[in-house]
C-alpha cells in the first residue's frame, strides 16, 4: 500500500452522502396525501418558500428551532388547505417521521464507502441534524457499518463549524489534523469547521454552486470519483 496524505475521512451526510432534497420532497409529498389528501408543485414551491423564511429567521435569531420546526407547518397548512385543521405540532412530529425513514442515497455513495473502507481510510460521519433522524437514516440505509463514529450536532450540543463540535468530534473519533480531510457540500458549515480549525476540505460541489463567501476549500469536486482520484493522488 502506498503512503496517502489522508487517513482520516469526516464525511457530512446531507448532500453529501443523502439526497436531501428528494428526501424532503417525498416526505412532504408522503405528510400532506395523510394529512389533506392532496399534493402537487405549487404545494411544494410554496413550502420551500415559507421553509426558507422561517430557517432565515432563526438565523437571524429571531425564532427557535421549535418555532421554525412548528410554525413552518402552521403557515403551511393555514395557506394551503384553509378549510383542514390539523394541529401543527403534529404535522411537523409525523415529518420527522418521514424523513427519518427515507433512505434516498446519492448516486455512487455505496460505491465510495465501499472505496474508503478497502483502501483503509477510516470514515466518520459529522453531521448538523436531529440524532432520531440521522441515526434511522443511516441504519435503514445499510451505511452505518461503513463508519467508526457518527458525531450528530443534537447530542454535541453544539453544530458545525463550532469549536465545541470540532473538539468533542476530535476527542472521540481521535483524528489527527495533518491526516484529515473534511468532506461536505456546505461552506458556512463543513468548509468553514475545516478552514477555522487547521483541517483540510474538500467542497463536494456537485450542483455546481458558486462560492461567493470568504471561505475557501483545499479542494473542489463534482463527484464520487474526482473524490477517489485525490484520495488517491494525495
Ligand atoms: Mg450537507
Amino acid at each position: 500500500m502506498i503512503n496517502k496524505k489522508y487517513k482520516w475521512i469526516l464525511l457530512d451526510l446531507d448532500d453529501t452522502l443523502f439526497d436531501y432534497s428528494q428526501t424532503e420532497y417525498n416526505s412532504l409529498q408522503s405528510l400532506c396525501v395523510e394529512f389533506f389528501g392532496k399534493f402537487n408543485e405549487e404545494i411544494y414551491k410554496s413550502y420551500s418558500l415559507i421553509n426558507r423564511k422561517y430557517w432565515t429567521a432563526f438565523q437571524k435569531d429571531e425564532l427557535k428551532i421549535d418555532d421554525v420546526k412548528v410554525g413552518r407547518f402552521k403557515e403551511l397548512s393555514d395557506v394551503n388547505f384553509p378549510g383542514i385543521k390539523v394541529d401543527p405540532k403534529i404535522l411537523s412530529e409525523r415529518f420527522i417521521d418521514y424523513l427519518s425513514e427515507s433512505t434516498i442515497l446519492l448516486d455512487g455513495a455505496v460505491e465510495f464507502l465501499e472505496f474508503l473502507v478497502d483502501n483503509d481510510f477510516k470514515p466518520s460521519v459529522i453531521t448538523n441534524g436531529i440524532r432520531r433522524n440521522q441515526l434511522s437514516r443511516l441504519k435503514l440505509s445499510g451505511t452505518a457499518k461503513y463508519f467508526d463514529q457518527i458525531i450528530i450536532s443534537e447530542e454535541v450540543g453544539f453544530a458545525k463549524p463550532r469549536k465545541e463540535y470540532f473538539d468533542y468530534a476530535k476527542a472521540k473519533i481521535g483524528f489527527d489534523n495533518d491526516t484529515t480531510l473534511i468532506v461536505g457540500d456546505n461552506i458556512d458549515t463543513d468548509i468553514k469547521l475545516g478552514q477555522i480549525h487547521g483541517v483540510n476540505t474538500c467542497w463536494f460541489n456537485i450542483i455546481n454552486k458558486e462560492n461567493h463567501s470568504e471561505i475557501k476549500p483545499t479542494y473542489e469536486v463534482k463527484s464520487f470519483q474526482e473524490l477517489k482520484s485525490i484520495l488517491l493522488k494525495s
